[in-house]
């Protein structure tokens, strides 16, 4: 009796203690990184290997508190019964541990092209009780585990069919005491049932996750804020050099052109000393807001100096930025918040004016002169 017993008390030790080390090389791999992408992404991995907790897939939602809704942003596992076998064979033929397996640089590119990561990235839930089990996962800040026919029944929504989901398991990430996600896990392929002592580890591992999460958001927005103009809320001059020679750097290397240009606003003293440097401070936060709307998602746009401003347009010609120029010129012209104000824009294009930062800037520089000699508000190249 007393041996058995023993025997039990050893197995469960064992079992603690490899649970335990699983979860320290966890705790280390997300220490390497501060890059949400990379933190989200050694997250499922981890609970998809086989050394690690070895879910067959896990999917992964954040709350944006803003529009009140969870957004899918990553979902690692095969995306067929026939890619589960062929992945798996390959991580058991070649002992590959979870330290290799979290090794960014040789994943990263299998989750662009997964069918899974594409679907779980186009996935908004609003946080509702109708919303089913992920959203009543952030909701209560407890697992769930659908493992009955009863509660596979109850489930069925919108969400679970898109994600084919049968039996699996949802946790909510914490920071602190706010739920800031949810982890969903499941064993679609191999379909082992979900264990107690699988939902378990998942939730230890949650709260993990949860932290390194939100420390790596925290040091996001430190980034974005110190880069940041305090007036405008656009990248300052320092980010703005560093963003041109990023853009340089890309577009020797893929072989891109990309353009800039250089924007100052027309007899901007005037103004100042007219109606105050109170009433100009409105009108260049008035004229960032535009730029702002005005541009795409890709271009990057910066406060260079008191009232001059750079916008980089990645992977656009001459032609295509004058569009745009055209665009930016004519919506100051014609805003009714900025009467009489108007701006030239010089342009200089990658590689053809320059390849150096310098020369872009200067060659850029020359034609915004030009614009201004020539009788403003308009845009030269
Ligand atoms: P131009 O058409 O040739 O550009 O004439 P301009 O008067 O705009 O001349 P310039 O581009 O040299 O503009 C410099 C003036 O812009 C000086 C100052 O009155 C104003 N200015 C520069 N930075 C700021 C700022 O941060 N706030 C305010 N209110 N005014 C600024
Ligand atoms: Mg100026
Ligand atoms: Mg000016």
């Amino acid at each position: 009796m007393a041996n058995i017993e023993n025997e039990n008390y050893q197995e469960e030790l064992s079992k603690t203690r490899t649970e335990l080390e699983m979860l320290y090389d966890i705790g280390n791999a997300m220490r390497t990184t501060l890059n949400l992408e990379e933190i989200l992404y050694i997250i499922l991995t981890a609970a998809t290997s086989h050394a690690g907790l070895s879910f067959n897939r896990a999917m992964l939602f954040l709350v944006n508190e803003k529009e009140n809704r969870l957004e899918g942003k990553m979902g690692i596992g095969p995306d067929s019964a026939e890619d589960a076998s062929k992945i798996w064979t390959h991580i058991e033929k070649n002992k590959i541990g979870l330290e290799e397996l979290i090794s960014i640089e040789t994943q990263f590119d299998n989750l662009k092209k997964s069918k899974l990561n594409q679907t779980i990235k186009s996935i908004k839930i609003p946080i509702r009780e109708d919303s089913g089990v992920i959203a009543l996962t952030v909701m209560e800040g407890l697992p769930f585990i659908i493992n009955t026919l009863e509660a596979k029944q109850k489930v069925k929504n919108e969400f679970s069919i898109i994600l084919d989901l049968d039996e699996f398991v949802t946790v909510p990430l914490k920071a602190k005491d706010k739920v800031i996600g949810v982890l969903l896990a499941d064993n679609r392929f191999n379909k082992n049932p979900i264990t107690n002592d699988a939902v378990r580890v998942l939730t230890m591992f949650a709260n993990q996750a949860g932290l390194a999460i939100e420390n790596s958001r925290l040091y996001e927005q430190t980034v974005v804020l110190s880069n940041s103009d305090s007036l405008t809320g656009l990248w300052n001059h320092g980010y703005f050099q560093y963003l041109l020679e990023e853009e340089i750097k890309k577009s020797s290397l893929m072989k891109f052109c990309f353009t800039l240009l250089m924007i100052d606003i027309d007899n901007f003293k005037v103004f100042n000393d007219t109606y105050g440097h109170q009433a100009g401070d409105s009108i260049i936060r008035e004229i960032s807001k535009i730029f702002r709307d005005v541009s795409r998602k890709i271009d990057a746009v910066a406060r260079y100096g008191g009232e001059e401003f750079g916008i980089i347009l990645p992977i656009t010609k001459k032609e295509e930025a004058l569009i745009l120029a055209e665009r930016i010129r004519r919506a100051v012209e014609t805003s009714p918040g900025l009467k009489n104000i108007t701006i030239s824009i010089g342009v200089s294009s990658f590689p053809e004016d320059g390849e150096k930062k310098e020369d872009l800037i200067a060659y850029a520089d020359r034609a915004l002169y030009e614009a201004k000699r020539s009788g403003k508000n308009k845009i030269c190249a």
